[in-house]
């Protein structure tokens, strides 16, 4: 038996303090300078395998810790993607917020269990709080939520809450099978691809998704929903769940959500909104009109790591009441002693070993506060409107939509009236419009990803981005004729 154990996994104090200023010096600078530099280095994959391949992994004897991160800060700094860089508008990927950062380290240094009270007796207080914040700021009335890994998961929650409150068998027991009505749930064509991955997770497969069409606007079609369902009862399914998008993440428009609240209280169906990118608008006065219904839903997805700008991951599963949650997922086994606790998080959602994801959360909402957060929400929509405004005016590009802080548009080339059809002049500005973005992709000044609208393919940006402004978006324009190919 060792006296004494193997210490070299213990960093002693001192070079622990040395390490992590040098550290945090690193990650200084690259966030001082993140604006000079390009937002991907280009590197081809090949090439990136091949510098990974060559870094030693595992050599017997182990390595001296500071150059190890000083080589390790390097290698990340000049290879990855920084969508902390103001002129990262792809995807609804945000920047991640400074304080958030050092929010990760202290939860990494305490390293909370947030699975169990006893384990984790601040941290899960920390986490009540900050979900609570979450629903309280959105407007959303629900007292029940837990944090989760991102949109898909916060969304699988309640995909599997709904089924839990509305199927009636046990279903935890029997699962799908023991089921004599198959139960179908209803979204619009534009809902995220979660969805898909929750019907066939949960054993219930993807025939059984209803997709209701949407109009041009992209907003899911009431009347043919209602029908649709009509049809479902009349035909002996169980119509159980009607989704609603709060965002959607395709061109950010939001279904009519006082609509779908009314249709599930008249047919007595579990009202879900996928607010992974978008709920957290409903938190500005001036969108009230178009989140009202919101709080009428029986749970919301939301993600903090987009709109609140926690570094990733960081998503809340909200619910109007506990009750649903633990109904899901409680099951207390003779090997936990938890009894003696109010609430351990083991008993709210699909994980048992939890991190402390809510740190990041509640110590951010206490940096920039309600008005802060209000204020940031608010910058980044009226910059995606800004941006559809400039592409409107020019001749040479054409604006498509602009919701929340998503704006489509694309580049125009003069095509000879009369040379070709405009299913094929379509087609050629979808080709010239592929090729910009794909050369944007590796040159790494900007960076936007795309959306296809109807046979279109548009170019999209989304600005979830606190260092975005306007004079990023006013050399966009400029930028994307240079790089359009000269002859097609
Ligand atoms: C981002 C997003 C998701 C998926 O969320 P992740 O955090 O990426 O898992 C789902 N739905 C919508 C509307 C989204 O914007």
């Amino acid at each position: 038996m060792p006296t004494r154990r193997f210490d070299k996994i213990e960093l002693s104090s001192a070079e622990f303090k040395e390490l992590g200023y040098a550290l945090i010096d690193r990650i200084a600078d690259h966030q001082q300078n993140i604006r000079n530099k390009k937002i991907t280095a280009g590197t081809t994959r090949e090439a990136l395998q091949e510098l990974i391949r060559t870094l030693e992994i595992a050599p017997e004897e182990g390595q001296a810790p500071g150059p190890l991160l000083a080589n390790t800060a390097q290698l990340l700094f000049e290879h990855s993607l920084f969508n902390g860089h103001p002129k990262f508008m792809a995807y609804i990927t945000s920047s991640p917020a400074p304080l958030g950062i050092l929010g990760d380290l202290l939860a990494s240094a305490v390293n909370a269990n947030v699975g169990a009270w006893i384990l984790a007796p601040v941290a899960t207080e920390i986490e009540k709080r900050a979900v609570q914040w979450v629903a309280d700021f959105m407007g959303f009335p629900g007292r029940g939520g837990v944090m989760v890994s991102g949109g898909n998961m916060a969304n699988h929650v309640c995909f599997l809450a709904a089924m839990r409150a509305q199927i009636d068998v046990d279903i935890r027991a029997k699962g799908v099978r023991g089921l004599d009505r198959q139960p179908v749930l209803y979204c619009s064509d534009q809902t995220h691809t979660w969805v898909q991955k929750s019907a066939d997770l949960c054993g219930l497969g993807t025939d059984h998704i209803r997709w209701i069409d949407t109009d041009e606007q992209g907003r899911v079609d009431i009347a043919l929903l209602e029908e649709t369902i009509r049809k479902d009862f009349q035909n002996d399914y169980h119509p159980f769940l009607v989704v609603g998008t709060g965002g959607s993440v395709s061109t950010g428009v939001v279904d009519p959500l006082q609509d779908l609240a009314t249709i599930c209280e008249k047919y007595g169906l579990w009202f879900h909104i996928d607010g992974a990118y978008g709920a957290l608008a409903a938190a500005l006065p001036e969108l009230a009109d178009q989140f009202a219904g919101h709080g009428q839903a029986d749970s919301i997805a939301v993600d903090p790591h987009k709109w609140l700008y926690a570094p990733l991951e960081a998503a809340c599963a909200l619910v109007k009441d506990p009750v649903h949650l633990t109904d899901t997922f409680s099951y207390r086994p003779p090997y936990y002693n938890f009894e003696n606790s109010e609430m351990n998080y083991v008993d709210y959602g699909p994980q048992n070993s939890r991190g402390f994801r809510a740190l990041k959360v509640w110590l951010s909402c206490r940096h920039l506060g309600t008005g802060g957060y209000r204020q940031l929400i608010r910058e980044d929509i009226a910059l995606a409107q800004y941006a559809f405004d400039l592409f409107d005016r020019l001749e040479d590009f054409e604006a498509f939509t602009q919701h929340l802080s998503i704006t489509t548009f694309r580049y125009l080339l003069p095509i000879e009236k009369g040379t070709v059809s405009a299913a094929d002049a379509n087609q050629q500005l979808n080709q010239l419009n592929k090729a910009i973005l794909n050369r944007m992709e590796l040159e790494g000044t900007y960076f936007l990803s795309t959306a296809v609208i109807g046979d279109t393919f548009a170019l999209r940006l989304c600005i979830v981005n606190f260092r975005t402004t306007k004079a990023d978006l006013d050399a966009l324009p400029e930028y994307i004729r240079q790089l359009a190919p000269r002859s097609r």
